[in-house]
């Protein structure tokens, strides 16, 4: 525990009942959360399969496993958990599926396949606004926690009726396919411990010992799974800063953090107020600014660190010009400060904002990983195999059933299915069994009965090569068996679409290679499971992210592009209390840095064919002037930036020959 401060110690060792360690950005929450894993381990000897850790993203989990396997020696670390809301929910579900009337192999529904039903649900002719109101609505009560029949109760538009008749019948649905949604991890999970003591009293026994990071970004329900989980004791720490709460737009409760003590009368709660990531002047941007958002904690962060460079704020002309610039300052400050390239990191308001950044960067040859964008798991060709995987595992997914009998189409059309869906519910089964049954396939016309016949084989004979195969084995067999690798090979144009396609379904495979033990549906579960920002490994590359996806991580060098008035803040959000959590998620991109900080801003923007001028945003005004260094448009500083870009992209041509 050798370089903890005495607050921090004392928040690692305070065991007398629950705590909530309450402090601004970099004052070492997180480590906190590790070095009491570690101390409960070997300083207080309680079993690592009692204790669990909840963070906010799959990669956070990632990187907490690995600081504490560091820290503890030996396999004393084995068993424990470390996970998101999620991904516990979905442990808890995998063990006590039955108590929901769910079976094993359970399907998770995606916001596409949740989307997919709502539409089927909903009355005729919605158009696509009215359809994603509808689905956050029935999200919005499954988060509170509410069953259809609550949320039936508590319904007062008509509006909100409707919302609760689909939620209802929705609700039914995915009972008959055997599945769940993202929200129904935390929600059922909920209802089953809320409802019955003894098993609450079992899962405590199973985690004696709670820690959560980022807890200012709970929602409803998850503070209520928190409660349930740490009882009535509230064996937990928690850990978070209400300066950093920027998921209300889903959901998130800050007051979360308030209503702890509320809840916990005896909650103990310590401040740290030491920053040990950010330089002086990137630490006084960062006070400033989120000083303007009224608060009920007051908080004041000092850092040791020299004042360090000043900040940066660049005016540009276009977003272009922004990129090129930022591509490269990157390049020169690796050449000169030899800073890797890991170290680097860009932010955004929003994805869209990635391409030009992109494209920069290739120029320069800069290797980069974008997190999000064309996520993985959202490409065609990911999705046909999963679905195949889901429909292997679990005959009653419908969506899935839907999804693969159309990869590759086998002369089953529209009027088919629709038939067979008849059928199938007339009978009550799911539409992948029906789909095998000679009666049904003799009420079909000849071709489509072959097609069902043939789809029903393949599935059969996968099913049973699932059962000696590890899944990474299955994927392959099963693109070649299933007809998918054909069907992509005649979707491609050229060889080389058609390798890099394929290599999707290979990198997929790889990632179940990586996953210990688990049938095809669970591990379809967890990929399904996996947020955008989580996916793949960034190794030693520019980060380029949305400010969302970069809470709780530090570089050297951050540059937050776009800092202009529509963007950060953002239109929809110029009301004051939306306001505030755009001047939050501000506050996020500045304490991200360690060394240097570059704010940029361009005076155009072309939309839609038509230039558009910008301001810039009003949060750059709200810092110390003092600390910053502005550059403003200067014809002759931009010439003289564009023989150094020209330079660079030289170098870079000059060592691409070399390779
Ligand atoms: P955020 O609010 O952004 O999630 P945080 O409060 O979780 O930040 P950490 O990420 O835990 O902060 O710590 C920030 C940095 O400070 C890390 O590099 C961490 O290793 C370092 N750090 C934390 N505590 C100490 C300490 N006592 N001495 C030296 N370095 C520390
Ligand atoms: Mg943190």
């Amino acid at each position: 525990m050798s370089g903890l401060n005495p607050q921090q110690r004392a928040a690692v060792e305070y065991l007398g009942g629950p705590l909530l360690v309450l402090a601004g950005a970099g004052s070492g929450k997180t480590r906190v959360i590790t070095e009491k894993i570690a101390h409960l381990i070997a300083g207080r000897h309680v079993e690592a399969r009692h204790i669990a850790a909840i963070t906010f993203t799959n990669k956070a989990a990632r990187e907490m496993r690995e600081r504490v396997a560091k820290r503890i020696k030996g396999d004393a670390a084995e068993g424990l958990t470390v996970t998101t809301f999620h991904s516990l929910g979905l442990r808890f579900l995998q063990i006590e599926h039955a108590r929901v009337g769910l079976r094993r192999g359970f399907s998770i529904f995606d916001a596409d396949d949740q989307m997919a039903i709502i539409k089927d649900l909903a009355p005729p002719g919605l158009k696509n606004d009215a359809l994603y109101a509808l689905q956050s609505l029935v999200s919005a009560a499954k988060n509170n926690g509410l069953t259809p029949e609550q949320a039936a109760e508590l319904a007062r538009s008509p509006r909100e009726r409707e919302a609760a008749s689909v939620y209802a019948r929705y609700q039914a649905r995915l009972q008959a396919f055997n599945a769940v949604d993202f929200d129904d991890l935390i929600r059922l999970p909920l209802q089953l411990l809320e409802g019955d003591a003894g098993l609450a009293a079992g899962w405590r026994e199973r985690i004696r010992y709670l820690l959560v990071d980022e807890c200012q970004d709970t929602n409803g329900a998850q503070y209520r799974l928190l409660k349930q989980l740490a009882g009535p004791r509230g064996r937990m720490t928690c850990v978070g800063d209400d300066d950093q709460s920027i998921y209300a737009w889903r959901g998130a409760q800050p007051e979360n953090l308030d209503l702890l003590a509320e809840d916990y009368p005896d909650l103990k709660v310590i401040k740290l107020e030491q920053n040990y990531r950010c330089s002086g002047r990137i630490l006084r941007c960062a006070n400033t600014l989120i000083a303007k958002n009224p608060h009920k904690h007051l908080k004041q962060l000092w850092s040791q660190h020299g004042e360090g460079e000043p900040v940066r704020v660049w005016q540009c002309r276009n977003n272009e010009h922004e990129a090129e610039r930022v591509a490269a300052e990157i390049h020169y400050l690796k050449q000169a400060r030899d800073i890797p390239w890991g170290e680097f990191a860009i932010l955004f308001r929003g994805n869209h904002q990635s391409r030009p950044l992109e494209k920069a960067l290739q120029l320069l040859r800069i290797p980069y990983h974008l997190s999000g964008g064309t996520a993985f798991l959202d490409r065609a060709e990911v999705k046909d195999l999963l679905a195949w995987l889901r429909v292997i595992a679990n005959p009653d997914d419908d969506t899935a059933f839907l999804r693969a009998i159309a990869a590759p189409r086998r002369e089953v059309g529209a009027t088919t299915l629709e038939k067979l869906a008849a059928m199938a519910q007339t009978a009550g089964l799911p539409m992948s069994v029906a789909a095998g049954q000679v009666g049904f396939l003799k009420q079909l016309s000849a071709r489509a009965a072959a097609g069902l016949d043939e789809f029903s084989r393949i599935v059969a004979g996968l099913r049973e090569q699932a059962e000696t195969l590890t899944p990474a084995e299955l994927v392959p067999v099963l693109a070649e068996r299933s007809g998918l690798l054909a069907m992509i090979r005649s979707q491609c144009k050229d060889e080389a679409s058609f390798a890099r396609r394929k290599a999707n379904l290979e990198e997929l495979a790889s990632w179940f290679e990586g996953a210990r033990g688990g049938g095809p549906g669970e591990l379809a579960a967890q990929l399904a499971l996996l947020s955008n920002a989580d996916r793949g490994e960034p190794g030693n590359a520019v980060r380029l992210m949305s400010l969302h996806a970069a809470k709780g991580l530090e570089f050297r060098v951050v540059f937050v592009v776009g800092c202009e008035d529509g963007n950060l803040p953002h239109e929809a959000s110029l009301e004051e209390d939306r306001l505030e959590e755009e001047r939050r998620l501000m506050y996020v991109g500045i304490t991200r840095a360690r060394e240097r900080l570059y704010l940029s801003h361009s005076a155009e923007i072309k939309r839609w064919g038509e230039v558009q001028h910008l301001l810039p945003s009003r949060f750059l005004d709200e810092l110390p002037a003092g600390d910053l260094l502005r550059d403003g448009l200067d014809p002759k500083r931009e010439a003289e930036e564009k023989k150094q870009r020209g330079r660079a992209h030289l170098d870079a041509i000059a060592a691409l020959l070399g390779d």
